[in-house]
């Protein structure tokens, strides 16, 4: 007696990645796949949903916790569901990872008055964490509290370690044309033109410190990347125009709009995501700006602010 029979689906996933690929064809996940002990965790009713969709739903079978498979890429893979209780959970607005650029041996960008970009980006992250934690229900980590040296991807992992609902990377910018001035927030995306291309390089420029084999984040990687931030891609875009509206409102300064390119730092955030330029270090007036403390208290204000709206948002 033929007891179920299963249909033979094709299908390719990537761990970190929210897409599954079955018979050619990309669908969405409701979260990333995670690869754990050889095994792939994928989001069971999201998966079933695009399978009832594709196909009758008497084509695969869902026994003690296990649907058999092939897949194109290896022999029989067992596939665990798992409860993803903890995955909802991210979504709770709980916890706030604030980054600030930099520090260490990494000064980031330095102006014309020495003033270095790691000094500011602390500075506001400091002032930022203090008003979230005095004003709001929600747990502050900082990625760094000090002036100390940081990889990127050390960053982004005390990011997922605790599981934050928002990632908020501090910077401060610089060009070559010392009249360039203004404020700006990037999400993580392709570079859209040679500007994204060359912030993303200099803000990326830190792995060399770090002597990773990699030195940019591009092509396949950064599609990849992407991709894996579809899920939330519109809470960082929300984010991201808050923090614009609000430094508008406090600061006399440029408003460069939102942006994206391709951020290392933001590449494995699970979580929404945007990293923010407060300004042109190379540009003397803004630096002098940048200097002062009750800029950059308007600055953190802005930025606290933009969390409190968007919490209502969610
Ligand atoms: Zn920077």
């Amino acid at each position: 007696m033929i007891f179920y029979s299963v249909k033979l689906i094709p299908f390719k996933i990537i761990s970190q990645v929210t897409f599954i690929e079955i018979e050619d064809n990309l669908f969405q996940l409701s979260s990333t796949v995670m690869y754990l002990n050889n095994d792939y965790y994928i989001p069971i009713e999201s998966f079933f949903s695009i399978l009832q969709n594709l196909s009758e739903p008497s084509s695969f079978r869902y026994i003690n916790d296990e649907i058999r498979f092939t897949s194109n890429f290896e022999d029989q893979k067992t596939i665990k569901t798992v409860d993803l209780s903890n995955e909802k959970e991210k979504w709770e607005f709980k916890t706030i990872i604030i980054d600030a650029g930099h520090g260490g041996k990494d000064p980031g960008a330095v102006g014309y008055r020495g003033t270095k970009e790691k000094d500011i980006a602390l500075d506001v992250a400091k002032r930022l964490e203090k008003k979230i934690s005095r004003n709001m229900n929600v747990k502050v980590i900082m990625t760094r509290d000090e002036d100390v040296f940081l990889r990127l991807s050390e960053r982004t992992k005390i990011a997922n370690d605790n599981k934050g609902s928002l990632f908020i990377s501090i910077h401060t910018n610089a060009a070559e044309d010392r009249r360039a001035s203004g404020f700006e927030t990037f999400l993580i995306g392709l570079n859209k033109n040679e500007y994204a291309a060359k912030v993303a390089a200099r803000e990326n420029a830190v792995l060399e410190l770090e002597g990773s084999a990699n030195k940019d984040l591009s092509g396949e990687d950064l599609i990849q990347a992407t991709m894996a931030q579809a899920s939330f891609a519109a809470y960082s875009e929300t984010f991201a125009d808050l923090v614009q509206k609000e430094i508008k409102k406090r600061v006399q300064s440029k408003d460069r709009g939102v942006k994206q390119a391709g951020f290392v730092v933001l590449a494995r955030a699970s979580m929404p995501n945007v990293l923010v330029e407060l300004g042109f270090i190379s540009n003397p007036s803004e630096e002098k700006k940048l200097r002062s403390p009750q800029y950059r208290d308007q600055l953190a204000t802005a930025i606290y602010r933009a969390v409190e709206q968007y919490q209502k948002t969610l």
